[in-house]
C-alpha cells in the first residue's frame, strides 16, 4: 500500500492551505469552517450506506447514522424555529432542483431573479440549466436603484400566475425584504421558496430578516455563511404546511428517492456540529462583525474613490462598479488583485454595459476575513490594497473589437505575473495574512 506522504496530492493540499493562509480571500460565498466540522468530514461515516430516512432505511446497520441525522434535524429545527427539515441534499443547486421536482410539473412556471441582476443558475437561467429547461421560467430583475423592482414583480406574477417564486440572491448587497414576496406569493397563489444560501448567517445573528414566518420553504447551502460542510438544507416552516399539509412529505420524496440516492452521513454529521456552533454566542457575535466589516470595507474602498453598486451595502456583500475605468474592467482588476495576493471574482453590475463573461465589476465579501477574525482595521488595508491595484492597471483596457480580447487578455495576464508593483503588494498582504489564522472563532 503507498504511504499517504508519497502521494503527490497530499502536497498539493498542503499548497493549497498554503494559498488560502496567505491570501486574503474575498468571494462572498466562501468560508472556512471549524476544526471540528472538518475532522468529521473523514470519518468512517463517510463508508454507510444510509438510503431512505432516520427509522426508515433500505439497509441495515444504521442505529448510530439514525442518531446523527435525528440530532442534526433537531438542532436546526431549534435553530430556525421551523417543524421540519431535510439535511440530505448535496449541495444547493441539487436541494433547488428538489424544491422544483416537488412542486412543479414540466412545463409549469416558476419566477426568479435573473442572474445577471443577482439570482442563481437554478432559478430559472434560461436555456442551459434544469430550472429554465423543463420549466416556464418568467425572470424578474431591478428597478432604477439595483433594487428589486417589486411592482415589476407583482405585475409579472399576476400575468403568469407561477406556481413558485424564488426569492434569493448571490451577487445583491441589499437585505430582502421577504414579507414583500409572501404579500405578492399569496395574492396569486404560489409557492414562496426564500433561498437563504448566502445570508443564513446574517438571519441566525439577527442581522438579516428571518424568511421563516413568510415563506413556505426556506433553503440554504450549508457551506457559506452558516460555517459548515459542502452541503444544503431544506426547511419547511408553518406556513409551508398550512398551505399543503404535504409539504415536508412532498420534499423528503424529491429529494430521495427522485433524486438522490444514499445521503452523504459525514456531511450530515458536519451539518450538526455547525448548528451546534451556530446556536453559540460567538456565532451572533461572527455574524454582527461580517456586518461590521462590510460597512468598514465599503467605506473605506469609497473613500478611495470606487464606485460601489447602490453606494454600500446592507448585508456580506459589496459590488464594486468599475465602468468608469472602461466597460469590461472588472475581468483586469480580478486578475491583478490575485496578482496582488487578494482573490474575489468579477461580477455582472445592474445595467452590465460590456457582458457576462467580461463584465464591468468585482463581487467582494467579507464571511472569509471575518471567521480569520479581522475586524474594521484591516478591512481599511485591504480597500487601500484593491485600490492601489484598481490605480496600477488604469488604462489597460479590453479592446472594443470583440474578436481581439483574448489576445490582449492572454499579453496583460502574462504582463501582470511578474509586475513588481503587484508583487510588492502580494509581500504586504501574505505578511499580514499569514498572522491571522484561517479559523478564529
Ligand atoms: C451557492 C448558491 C446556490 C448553489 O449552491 P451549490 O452548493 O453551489 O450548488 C444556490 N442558491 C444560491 C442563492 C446560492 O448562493
Amino acid at each position: 500500500m503507498q504511504k499517504q506522504n508519497q502521494d503527490p496530492i497530499f502536497d498539493l493540499v498542503k499548497k493549497e492551505e498554503e494559498r488560502q493562509t496567505e491570501m486574503i480571500g474575498l468571494i462572498p460565498s466562501e468560508n472556512h469552517s471549524s476544526e471540528a466540522v472538518r475532522s468529521v468530514l473523514s470519518s468512517c461515516l463517510s463508508s454507510k450506506y444510509a438510503e431512505g430516512y432516520p427509522k426508515r432505511r433500505y439497509y441495515e446497520g444504521n442505529q448510530v447514522i439514525d442518531e446523527i441525522e435525528i440530532e442534526a434535524q433537531k438542532r436546526l429545527k431549534e435553530l430556525f424555529k421551523v417543524p421540519h427539515v431535510n439535511v440530505q441534499p448535496y449541495s444547493g443547486s441539487p436541494a433547488n432542483s428538489a424544491v422544483e421536482f416537488a412542486l412543479l410539473e414540466e412545463g409549469d412556471t416558476i419566477m426568479g431573479l435573473a442572474l445577471s441582476s443577482g439570482g442563481h443558475l437554478t432559478h430559472g437561467h434560461p436555456k442551459v440549466t434544469f430550472s429554465g429547461r423543463y420549466f416556464n421560467s418568467i425572470q424578474y430583475g431591478l428597478d432604477e436603484n439595483a433594487r428589486i423592482d417589486f411592482k415589476e414583480l407583482r405585475r409579472l406574477a399576476l400575468e403568469h400566475k407561477p406556481k413558485l417564486i424564488i426569492a434569493g440572491t448571490t451577487a445583491y448587497p441589499f437585505v430582502l425584504d421577504f414579507a414583500k414576496f409572501a404579500e405578492i406569493a399569496d395574492e396569486v397563489g404560489a409557492y414562496l421558496l426564500a433561498d437563504i444560501s448566502h445570508i443564513t448567517g446574517l438571519v441566525i445573528a439577527g442581522e438579516h430578516q428571518s424568511p421563516v414566518p413568510h415563506a413556505h420553504i426556506v433553503m440554504s447551502t450549508t457551506h457559506k455563511t452558516f460555517r459548515g460542510p459542502r452541503g444544503a438544507m431544506i426547511m419547511v416552516t408553518n406556513k409551508g404546511l398550512e398551505k399543503d399539509p404535504d409539504l415536508a412529505d412532498k420534499i423528503d420524496k424529491a429529494v430521495f428517492p427522485a433524486l438522490q440516492g444514499g445521503p452523504h452521513n459525514e456531511n450530515t454529521a458536519a451539518i450538526a456540529i455547525a448548528a451546534g456552533e451556530a446556536a453559540r454566542p460567538g456565532f451572533i457575535e461572527y455574524g454582527k462583525q461580517i456586518r461590521k466589516n462590510a460597512d468598514a470595507m465599503a467605506t473605506a474602498l469609497q473613500q478611495e474613490g470606487l464606485k460601489l453598486v447602490g453606494d454600500g451595502t446592507e448585508n456580506h456583500l459589496i459590488l464594486i462598479d468599475l465602468t468608469s475605468f472602461g466597460d469590461g474592467f472588472g475581468t483586469q482588476v480580478a486578475f491583478a488583485m490575485d496578482v496582488a495576493g487578494i482573490y474575489a471574482n468579477r461580477n455582472t453590475i445592474p445595467g452590465e454595459p460590456c457582458s457576462p463573461f467580461y463584465p464591468s465589476g468585482i463581487r467582494i465579501g467579507t464571511p472569509l476575513v471575518t471567521t480569520r477574525g479581522m475586524k474594521e482595521q484591516e478591512m481599511t488595508k485591504i480597500a487601500q490594497w484593491i485600490a492601489r491595484v484598481v490605480d496600477h492597471i488604469k488604462g489597460e483596457q479590453l479592446p472594443a473589437l470583440k474578436t481581439t480580447r483574448r489576445v490582449f487578455l492572454k499579453d496583460f495576464k502574462a504582463r501582470m505575473i511578474k509586475d513588481e508593483t503587484l508583487l510588492a503588494i502580494r509581500k504586504e498582504v501574505k505578511e499580514m495574512a499569514k498572522t491571522f489564522p484561517l479559523f478564529a472563532w
